[in-house]
């Protein structure tokens, strides 16, 4: 964890909520287990959702129907040419693995759970070098992108602007902005090219649009005991 962090009394967590391509939801939860930790643990946490695919290489006949029949251009060979997925950016259509006539490919989607729980372990960690309610949360449900801010470009709302939450629990405020993204909101036109929105996808309106099912994470920091997934709305004009 950073020094910063690990030696500050109280702590402001001021995130923009947006969708994200490894956990399909981008807020506080993000903020922390990212933000707050050293690259060396980011990549660990990262490399969780690396476990979910399996490639045969010595099958592999190189014939790349795999990469030309990915609508995500996941799929990637280097120089040696072995097969990389770019789980940021798998949908988890299965293309790959019914296009290959070698049946070299496997994909299961453990590894989302897997990463979200990583993320769940590290906000834990960090939360509990504070006391008790000396830290906030604040979520701009605003300009809400279907990709995360650390990516060199931004592209338009895909629902209209919802507003600022605010709360000291950590997992009702993620529950409460996410839950404000509606499927029903979505702004046609609006995803740049190659997402869509997948009418065979069911959930979320993110998870539709990034095959990850954003409660997740959600999910795994309410079992770790952060906070409650039932939340009462206040609003202030
Ligand atoms: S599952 Fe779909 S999106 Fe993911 S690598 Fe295969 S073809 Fe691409
Ligand atoms: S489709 Fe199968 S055999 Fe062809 S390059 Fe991809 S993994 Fe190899």
């Amino acid at each position: 964890m950073r020094g910063e962090i690990a030696s500050a009394d109280a702590m402001i967590v001021y995130s923009h909520g947006k969708g994200h391509g490894h956990c399909g939801w981008g807020g506080a939860i993000k903020n922390i287990a990212m933000g707050n930790y050293t690259c060396k643990t980011r990549g660990a946490i990262h490399a969780l959702i690396d476990t979910e695919f399996d490639w045969n290489e010595e099958l592999c006949t190189h014939c790349y129907l795999c990469r030309d029949n990915c609508p995500a251009g996941a799929i990637s060979f280097n120089e040696q040419d072995k097969l990389g997925i770019n789980m940021h950016h798998c949908r988890y259509c299965m293309h790959c693995v019914r296009a290959c006539p070698q049946e070299t490919i496997k994909i299961n989607q453990e590894g989302i759970r897997q990463f979200q729980t990583g993320m769940a372990r590290v906000t834990k960690a960090c939360l509990e070098t504070f006391e008790q309610n000396r830290v906030l949360y604040i979520n701009h449900v605003t300009n809400v992108t279907p990709f995360c801010d650390c990516w060199g470009f931004s592209s338009p709302s895909i629902v209209p602007d919802v507003g600022i939450f605010a709360s000291t629990d950590i997992v009702a405020i993620e529950q409460a902005s996410i839950d404000s993204i509606k499927t029903e909101n979505y702004i046609q036109g609006s995803l740049p090219h190659p997402l869509v929105v997948r009418d065979d996808v069911e959930g979320h309106l993110l998870h539709k649009i990034h095959s990850k099912d954003p409660y997740l994470q959600v999910e795994e920091t309410a079992n770790a005991g952060l906070g409650s997934r039932e939340y009462e709305l206040k609003e202030i004009e």
